[in-house]
């Protein structure tokens, strides 16, 4: 696929600004806080509906503006499809495809792919579990649109058993002086009639997570073979909280149900759901030892790559067609072989948005095959 053009309007720093991309490798130079970021930003919501740096639409939406739009054209393998995002201060946004508003925001995800790879992403190996989840939630939303839907119903069933253990447990700790009545356990038959949802809706998570790490972990460990030269050997593990013997929804849901029978009273007493794929974690290995515990920098940048290079090749396997690559700083970071590499891989293949403070560490291949546009408070020029 191929984005011809992107139109935005009171999005963050741009007040009016259209951008043509004429060449399969469009790197955006500019001083810092100019909008690089901003506009790859743009792509990814019209990719995920989401942002990674914010979850609030205001803070997208120009500082007093009311609201924000974001046009793009794109070229695919069915034709060429507009794509338009209403982005409100306050209130609901709207999609629309091909002029037509959709009445599920569902509907919007899949025609626009993107992998982002940004500095942020070396959390993936460093942070807490949670960055690995959120990374692996990103990726089944392109890959299977609904899996937003079951994802959101699993967080609303979340929130509101968590809701549920937490008033008992507040309601158990006696006021002073006062005698303690309350018992701090929940109705039992509202808590069964959450734990059955929260049951159902993660077995659907656990059993997309799953199948989706097990694609990605053979492509991961061949890119990391790649540019490690064979010298280390990735390993990556889908870890879930419930444990997963084989996949049969119904076993998972047993073993689900089981283990929140186990962790009852862990529950009652921390007054919060300490079961279900909320709590998963990824592995990654290296040479048999965790990579977060592993090594330098660099070689997490390797990790990393693999990872997105990954990303890259399983969504062009299950869509169809390459997606979209926004590279957010990293390039210039990676040494001249990696960055040899990723020419390599994504060749004239994949369109990829590159942003940069500075041309000069770009390896000469990458400045041969780009399109130079400049960024300034703003605005973008070529
Ligand atoms: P760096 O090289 O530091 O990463 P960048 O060019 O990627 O810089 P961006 O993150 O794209 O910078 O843009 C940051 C600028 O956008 C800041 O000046 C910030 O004040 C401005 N900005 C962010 N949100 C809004 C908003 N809602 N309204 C107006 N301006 C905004
Ligand atoms: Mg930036």
């Amino acid at each position: 696929m191929f984005l011809k053009s992107l139109h935005l309007r009171q999005f963050r720093n741009y007040r009016d600004q259209v951008v043509n991309f004429v060449a399969p490798k469009t790197i955006l130079v500019g001083d810092n806080a100019q909008g690089k970021s901003n506009l790859l930003e743009a792509v990814e919501l019209l990719a995920t509906l989401q942002s990674h740096r914010t979850s609030r639409d205001r803070d997208l939406v120009q500082d007093g503006s009311a609201e924000s739009r974001i046009t793009a054209t794109l070229e695919h393998a069915m034709g060429t499809v507009d794509l338009a995002m209403t982005l409100r201060s306050s209130g609901r946004r709207s999609v629309a495809v091909n002029g037509q508003t959709l009445r599920r925001q569902l509907d919007f995800l899949g025609t626009l792919s993107a992998v982002e790879f940004s500095s942020l992403d070396l959390e993936l190996v460093r942070g807490g579990p949670g960055y690995r989840r959120a990374w692996i939630d990103t990726l089944l939303v392109q890959l299977e649109p609904v899996y937003a839907h079951i994802l959101q119903q699993y967080g609303l069933v979340l929130r509101q058993r968590n809701a549920l253990l937490k008033q008992r447990h507040s309601k158990s700790v006696p006021a002073i002086g006062a005698p303690h009545r309350q018992t701090n356990a929940p109705d039992p038959m509202q808590l069964a009639a959450w734990d059955a949802q929260l049951a159902a809706l993660g077995t659907r998570v656990i059993r997309r997570r799953a199948r989706a790490i097990n694609r990605i972990a053979s492509l991961a460990e061949f890119w990391h073979r790649e540019i490690s030269n064979s010298s280390e050997t990735l390993v990556v593990q889908y870890l879930p909280n419930v444990p997963l013997e084989q996949d049969d929804p119904a076993q998972i849901q047993q073993a689900f149900l089981s283990k929140i029978q186990q962790r009852a009273i862990a529950e009652q007493m921390q007054g919060t759901t300490l079961v279900g794929p909320h709590r998963d974690e990824i592995g990654f290995t290296i040479n048999q030892t965790p990579a977060r515990q592993y090594g330098s920098q660099g070689q997490q940048r390797t990790l990393v790559l693999a990872l997105k290079l990954a990303e890259l090749k399983l969504i062009e396997a299950v869509i169809g067609e390459p997606p979209l690559l926004l590279l957010d700083d990293v390039l210039a970071e990676l040494d001249p072989k990696r960055q040899r590499k990723l020419l390599e891989t994504i060749q004239d293949r994949f369109q990829t948005l590159i942003t940069t403070t500075h041309l000069d560490s770009f390896d000469a291949q990458w400045l041969r095959s780009s399109h130079v546009l400049q960024v300034q408070e703003g605005r973008v020029e070529g």
